[in-house]
């Protein structure tokens, strides 16, 4: 059986971690980190970036760059959530028919899932080299508040990138699981995970008792993390160096993408110091000439700026321990996970919710890839006496005739799960019925979330309160919906499956795998044209100092010959194309060969006895 992976597919970094004997390792890059930043980048010449030369080129090209993706799939794009990404995102938010939200890049629109599947291509390729085989079956970490299109939506990117996703794990209990492999598990105890990341919040609370890992309960905001933080600052700055030169360098893309990585810069350098100088030399062109950034940010403005983010975690932390009817003194131990829980103030207040010092002893950055990695040792057998028992984060049912909501399966639910409940007509001789379905908690059906419609029908007619139809909620291990519906009075048996109203249809999966192989052939082709032009760069060079130490030996027509050979050379070196780069590598071997012959002939030379 080939090897599963485990990916934490981030907002701002991705992990891909594998078991090695009894041990989950992440996966280190080529360049040697152990995480990849979650970034896709398409160049004016339609390659595709990913990861690290991504980022590299993020200030060149900003509006061809896409950061922060998780927040973006499954959504529809009149979400207000995605309203305010789109608000301040270089690149274009657009909608598909369907209403999903799409990016722009260039002339082509991009779902959030082919964004998405970019990295985890990226990811498995990683993982192949260092693996030495293929790597086809992974598992993906999620939000545990993801919903069920976010969770569809995740599944359909690995389909995209090639991978057959066996599971969608949900982050926090990945983490538990890493946190449990580190032998912290001896004696039963009900622990936090506090999970804020580049772009989503999650808090959940398990239960671990020898192999067995129970989610109590979980909440979080799937629109708070690190971005939201560095958004602040930028606003700060930008506010400041308009009221000193009258310009908005908000307004520009090249100066925002600047301003973010300077924000960002001095927000980590916060979680150490106690100020951070900032200076963008160049920043705007103002009336007055070019114009530059120069400000001091102190940890203590810094937490004005960011004060009441941190405090919006505060209400599902204890909407979590309410949901598991816990105080905070029977919480024997907090995770932090996601790199924003190193800013001092998040801390300062976990500790205020839990009453107590957060473990230390986990890496935020690691620890959910590791859990994943270990999930996928459990799947290939490898891991053993485990038993996870992850819940449902939002509640699912169907609405009314009267526009309300029933609750077929409970927010808190164990997963998977199947339940059913049989419904009837309203009107005589109603030959059909309408099951919408939705996920939400509020009890007003248009207030929540529509993931699917579907109709019933050939209801055979008979007065209304006499067919019995029963609908049936699944929840499978992923944390994915399927409902169907059967008239039972009838005896005729009708079944309906749903499908999402949002999402992928399978020919655009399709059309996503396709150009997916095409971008991996295209990678493929890269990378060989970046070892050939380095071994032409290598040669050029050896026979460039041949040419100098014999060029005397050489007639006018020989010495012209090279010359443009070596030329040519050079601006093959510029170039792409694996050809043209092997047939100046062929040219070169035919001059080396001719300055050979000729050295030969020297009398000065070694090699003439
Ligand atoms: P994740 O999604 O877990 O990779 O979290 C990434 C987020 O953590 C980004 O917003 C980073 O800017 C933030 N982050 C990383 N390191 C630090 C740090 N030292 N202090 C504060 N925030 C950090």
């Amino acid at each position: 059986m080939s090897r599963i992976v485990g990916i934490d597919l981030g907002s701002t970094n991705s992990v891909v971690a594998v078991m090695e004997g009894d041990t989950p390792v992440v996966i280190p890059t080529k360049e040697g980190s152990n995480t990849v930043p979650s970034i896709v980048a398409f160049s004016r010449r339609g390659e595709r970036l990913v990861g690290a030369l991504a980022k590299r080129q993020a200030a060149t090209n900003p509006e061809g760059t896409f950061y922060g993706i998780k927040r973006l799939i499954g959504r529809k794009r009149d979400d207000e959530l995605v309203d305010s990404v789109a608000k301040h995102a270089p690149y274009k938010i657009v909608s598909a028919p369907n209403g999903d939200a799409q990016v722009q890049a260039g002339g082509r629109v991009l779902s959030p899932q082919e964004i998405s599947a970019a990295i985890l291509s990226h990811l498995k390729e990683n993982a192949e080299q260092y693996l030495g085989e293929a790597v086809k079956d992974a598992v993906i970490t999620v939000p545990a508040y993801f919903d069920d299109p976010q969770r569809q939506a995740t599944r359909d990117a690995g389909r995209i990138a090639g991978l057959n996703v066996l599971r969608v794990l949900n982050e926090p209990t990945a983490a538990s699981l890493a946190y449990g492999q580190l032998g912290q598990m001896t004696v039963e105890k009900v622990i936090a995970v506090y999970d804020l990341g580049g772009g989503t919040f999650d808090i959940s609370i398990l239960r671990l008792a020898q192999g067995v890992f129970e989610v109590l309960a979980t909440a979080g905001d799937t629109f708070l993390g690190g971005e939201d933080f560095d958004l602040r600052i930028i606003q700060w700055l930008a506010a400041s160096f308009k009221q000193d030169t009258g310009v908005d360098p908000m307004a520009d893309l090249l100066a925002l993408q600047r301003l973010r990585e300077a924000a960002e810069k001095a927000k980590c350098e916060l979680s150490r110091e106690k100020q951070t100088e900032i200076q963008l030399p160049f920043l705007a062109t103002t009336p007055k000439g070019p114009s530059h950034l120069k400000k001091t940010l102190t940890r203590d403005t810094f937490e004005q700026l960011v004060g009441d983010l941190v405090e919006r975690t505060r209400t599902p932390c204890e909407e979590a321990l309410e949901m598991a009817g816990l105080d905070p003194g029977q919480i024997a131990d907090v995770l932090l996970v996601g790199g924003q829980t190193r800013t001092p103030l998040v801390q300062q207040v976990v500790m205020e919710i839990f009453k107590r010092d957060p473990n230390r002893y986990v890496n935020p950055d690691e620890v959910v890839g590791l859990g994943a990695g270990i999930q996928a040792g459990i799947l290939c057998g490898d891991v053993k006496e485990i038993v996870l028992l992850d819940v449902t984060p939002l509640s699912l049912g169907v609405e009314t005739r009267d526009g309300g909501f029933i609750k077929m399966i409970e927010r808190g639910a164990t997963v998977p799960c199947r339940r059913s409940r049989v419904f009837t007509t309203t009107a005589n001789n109603q030959t059909k019925v309408e099951v919408h379905v939705l996920q939400g908690e509020r009890e007003i059906a248009d207030a929540n979330k529509s993931l699917a419609r579907f109709e019933l029908v050939g209801i055979p007619p008979s007065p209304r309160g006499t067919p019995q139809i029963e609908v049936t909620f699944d929840i499978d291990s992923n944390g994915i919906a399927s409902v169907s519906a059967k008239d039972l009075s009838s005896g005729l048996q009708q079944q309906v499956v749903v499908t999402p109203t949002s999402g992928l249809s399978p020919e655009e999966i399709e059309r996503g795998i396709a150009e997916a192989e095409m971008f991996a052939e295209q990678d493929r082709r890269r990378v060989a044209a970046a070892r050939t032009r380095s071994r032409l760069e290598g040669l050029l060079q050896s026979n460039q100092k041949t040419f100098d130490e014999f060029s005397q030996l050489l007639s006018a027509e020989q010495t012209q010959e090279i010359k443009q050979a070596f030329a040519s050379c050079r601006s093959a070196l510029a170039s792409e194309d694996q050809e043209t780069i092997q047939q100046a590598l062929d040219r070169l071997g035919e001059i080396a060969r001719m300055m050979s012959e000729v050295a030969l002939y020297d009398p000065n030379s070694l090699g003439v006895s």
